[in-house]
């Protein structure tokens, strides 16, 4: 960070320098940092971000520290999102469906559990692409933590349907369970007559090529999301262009649940241009 952005001296972190940070292993690689330091600076607050580096099993433990050192908030990444649900105080209401924590914040000496996934993913797809899921189709691939999040937050965002289509289909029972409602296990064909695809699977990522999905399911009139965000343009996301789809890969989602977590810590309107900016021009680097 440069000493020339607002608030930013040298003789900044000062001693009241609010702290927040996530924790996950590996972390080396977090955007977080990135994103609300960023965010940070564009409102000129005197706060930092760090990533703590926590290897698994001691999730529960660096939570709890939140209150001896009075850090203000933090972020859960894998593989600790279960373990700070059970280190929390309170769980908000999706984090306890869910049994997962993505966001923690102090409230004095009491924890609170947040999970902003889901609603990440809602307001990516609503005010980055403006689709509405409001009754309609749609088909989720995988069933892991991701797609558990967009499961419920579809069904809470008013879609008619939601499919989810996994390679262990007993996972796909247990994600659909969420909202049973309109929540069901389906098949890859599902794809073809949704309205929204989503692929919450690792598939396609870099070092894990390969498509989650047949692309001629899919077609114009879609909306085709990849959680994955590197690379940029995901092996899917061309696919699905390719086929006249509409198709952004997790970059929304990701940045969108940052600022979810930004405004449950500061309670500011979150700096949404600036996150985003701050996220394409660190992802450029690579
Ligand atoms: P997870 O809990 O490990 O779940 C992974 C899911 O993908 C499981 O359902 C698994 O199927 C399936 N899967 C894994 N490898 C597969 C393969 N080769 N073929 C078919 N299915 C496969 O992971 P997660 O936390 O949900 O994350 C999933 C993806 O979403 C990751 O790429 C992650 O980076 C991304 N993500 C993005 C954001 C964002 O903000 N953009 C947020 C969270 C996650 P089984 O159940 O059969 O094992």
């Amino acid at each position: 960070m440069s000493v020339s952005e607002p608030g930013r001296t040298p003789s900044w972190p000062g001693g009241a320098t609010r702290l927040a940070g996530v924790i996950g292993h590996p972390i080396r690689h977090s955007l977080s940092p990135v994103l609300h330091n960023a965010a940070f600076a564009a409102l000129d607050l005197d706060w930092a971000f760090v990533a703590f580096d926590v290897g698994p099993g001691q999730g529960k433990a660096a939570v709890e520290a939140m209150r001896a050192l009075g850090i203000d908030g933090l972020s859960v990444t894998m593989p600790h999102k279960a373990d700070a649900a059970a280190a929390v105080d309170e769980l908000a209401p999706h984090a306890a469906q869910l049994n997962s924590v993505n966001t923690v914040v102090r409230r004095g000496t009491t924890l609170v559990g947040e999970n902003t996934d889901g609603a990440g993913f809602i307001n990516a797809i609503r005010l980055d692409e403006g689709f509405d899921p409001s009754g309609r189709k749609c088909v989720v691939l995988g069933a892991g933590g991701a797609a558990r999040a967009v499961v419920l937050a579809l069904a809470g965002a008013g879609a008619a349907q939601v499919i989810v289509v996994n390679r262990t289909p007993e996972r796909a029972a247990v994600a659909a369970a969420l909202a049973p409602a309109v929540a069901r296990v389906g098949v890859e064909a599902d794809a073809a007559s949704a309205d929204l695809v989503v692929n919450a699977t690792p598939v396609g990522m870099t070092g894990d090529p390969g498509l989650p999905v047949d692309p001629v399911l899919l077609h114009s009139g879609q909306l085709v999301v990849d959680l994955v965000y590197i690379p940029a343009v995901t092996p899917l996301v061309s696919a699905a262009r390719e086929r006249g789809a509409t198709a952004v890969n997790g970059l929304g989602m990701l940045i969108h649940q940052a600022a979810l977590a930004f405004e449950h810590w500061t309670g500011l309107e979150p700096p949404l241009e600036a996150m985003s900016a701050a996220a394409v021009a660190q992802l450029t680097l690579h």
